[in-house]
């Protein structure tokens, strides 16, 4: 069995220690450090099996680096925030360590979603003889596995994408975000980006919306388009995709009040001087909004989040729908946190897996994609998150 690091002790933190702690045959030491060590303490109390916790700030590249060779584990599980991602893979460089996130690396002054920061890493780590999975989350993970297990079985050809991430969840509150506050409404309030015949295409934030209905009865939602950073990786590896567009569900209050704080200039992420001090707005919000760990006794409802896949199979056109249905009260029961961290948490688990078993390893920065869907689909029903497929025949 290996010995694992898991930076970050958030919602998704949470989740992936009590994943790992359920499969010991694979996770046999962990390691759980983040900026706030007491928090990584209230989660290892949690857990009925030694979780020993550390201090670090991952901002800090020598600090990584003291912890990290102290320990010596086999891999890094990076979920703290995205922008921590290139300090810790600087770190797993130099001690050279394998490393897995669920975010792709963003500047902490512009809202840019983009591989290109982490994709230069690749030469660096093939050449150290290590490995680094990007985004094994849900969205960006399973989404992109989805995609790769559909183009693999059910495709000669896919041609068009639609990713649907709908969250039929109520928590009661007037406003809250299911994950870390500043990076969700960073990513809801930037400019939409899809692919169209070569390019990206951007379009205002929100302009664009559809109806859709899950599903098992999880409900009719309101979907809008938006920019989402698996969009990047797969129009790169799957070059016959003409279109691919990623939708998500907001209900009409959450985006009342996006619209309220963003007209008063408090989603801002520039600084801005208040009583001689520099603070950025929504940093201040985050500060004032409820924490997204403290949704999960109060979260009720389904998340739903799938993949329609156009191709052609045999010369023919057709379109298959593959998802998750994940209920909120479910997770909560199970880790202790809501649906949205216990969908993201249960990917990073099983993406360590794959690289300590050795299934998914090879040196080098490589996205979900690239490595072959099957044993990771397995995974998923074992572990918590079961799929499905629709047969294109009940397709509306
Ligand atoms: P939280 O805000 O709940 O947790 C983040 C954790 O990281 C906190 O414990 C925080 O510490 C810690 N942290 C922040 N900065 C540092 C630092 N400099 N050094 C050490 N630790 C630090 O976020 P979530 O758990 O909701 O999200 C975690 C990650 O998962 C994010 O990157 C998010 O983007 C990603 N995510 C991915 C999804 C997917 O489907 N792919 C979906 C949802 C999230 P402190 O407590 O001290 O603030």
């Amino acid at each position: 069995a290996k010995k694992v690091l898991i930076i970050g002790a958030g919602g998704v933190g949470q989740v992936v220690t009590h994943k790992c702690a359920q499969a010991p045959e694979v996770f046999g030491e962990i390691i759980l450090a983040s900026r706030t060590e007491e928090k990584c303490r209230r989660i290892a109390a949690q857990i009925n099996r030694p979780i020993r916790t550390a201090r670090v700030n991952a901002d800090n590249v020598s600090e990584l680096v003291t912890l990290i060779s102290r320990e010596k584990p086999d891999l890094v599980i990076n979920v703290a925030l995205p922008y921590q991602d290139l300090p810790i893979m600087d770190a797993c460089l130099e001690t050279k360590t394998n490393y897995l996130d669920t975010a792709n690396y963003e500047p902490k002054d512009t809202a840019k979603f983009e591989y290109k920061w982490q994709w230069a890493y690749h030469e660096k780590f093939a050449e150290r003889g290590i490995m680094a999975l990007l985004g094994s989350g849900f969205d960006p993970g399973v989404t992109n596995v989805f995609t790769a297990y559909l183009a693999k079985h059910y495709f000669d050809e896919i041609t068009e994408l639609d990713i649907v991430d709908v969250n039929g969840g109520n928590h009661g509150q007037a406003f809250a975000t299911n994950f870390n506050p500043e990076i969700n409404i960073r990513e809801v309030t930037a400019p939409c980006r899809h692919w169209e015949s070569d390019s990206f295409v951007e379009t205002p934030a929100m302009s664009e919306n559809r109806s859709f209905t899950c599903p098992e009865d999880v409900g009719t939602y309101s979907i809008y388009r938006m920019y989402h950073e698996e969009l990047e990786s797969l129009v790169k590896h799957y070059p016959s995709l003409k279109k691919a567009q990623f939708w998500m569900s907001f209900s009409e209050n959450y985006l009342k009040h996006l619209e309220v704080l963003q007209n008063v200039g408090m989603t801002r992420i520039d600084p801005v001087l208040y009583n001689g001090m520099e603070i950025v707005p929504l940093q201040f919000l985050k500060a004032v909004l409820p924490e997204p760990s403290s949704l999960g006794p109060l979260t009720q409802g389904r998340t739903c989040i799938g993949n329609i896949v156009t191709g052609k199979k045999n010369g023919k056109e057709k379109r298959t729908y593959i998802y998750n249905i994940c209920d909120h009260q479910d997770a909560y029961r199970e880790v202790g946190s809501q649906a949205i961290s216990y969908t993201t948490g249960v990917p990073a688990m099983i993406g360590a897996k794959m690289m300590l078993t050795q299934t998914w390893m090879k040196p080098g920065v490589w996205n979900m994609e690239q490595f072959d869907p099957d044993p990771f689909m397995a995974d998923l029903n074992q572990y918590g998150l079961p799929w499905k497929i629709q047969d294109p025949a009940e397709l509306g």
